[in-house]
């Protein structure tokens, strides 16, 4: 059955739908994978009360399998470069929903509010 865009979120905002074409991967089980915390921040979209705690997209915790994969790596160095102190560390489901990178990336890396570069 091919999902309709728009049957499941009626009553959400138009913001948010792109959010729920990608997230299938989000239930997935994470633990022992990896994320980057970092220095709070609050989510880019206008008018979104959301402050991240680790590096997300579209509220999402991004994780990776290897904690050396090089993708990782370069986007823990950009946080480090806007002074947003990232550490690399083992997921916990505690954190927040997750999804993997490679999933968010596949889904053409939809972000609340903003495009990517
Ligand atoms: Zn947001």
């Amino acid at each position: 059955m091919e999902p309709q865009r728009g049957d499941v979120l009626l009553d959400e905002p138009a913001l948010d739908e792109e959010e729920e074409l990608w997230t299938d991967d989000a239930g997935t089980d994470h633990y022992g994978w990896f994320c980057v915390a970092t220095a709070p921040f609050p989510c880019p979209a206008a008018g979104c009360t959301f402050v991240a705690n680790h590096m997300t997209a579209a509220h999402l915790i991004l994780v990776w399998e290897q904690q050396d994969d090089p993708n990782l790596l370069r986007h823990a160095q950009r946080a480090k470069e806007v002074g947003r102190n990232p550490r690399v560390v083992v997921y916990r489901s505690e954190f927040g929903p997750s999804a993997s990178y490679y999933a968010w990336e596949a889904a053409g890396r939809p972000v609340h509010g903003i495009r990517p570069e």
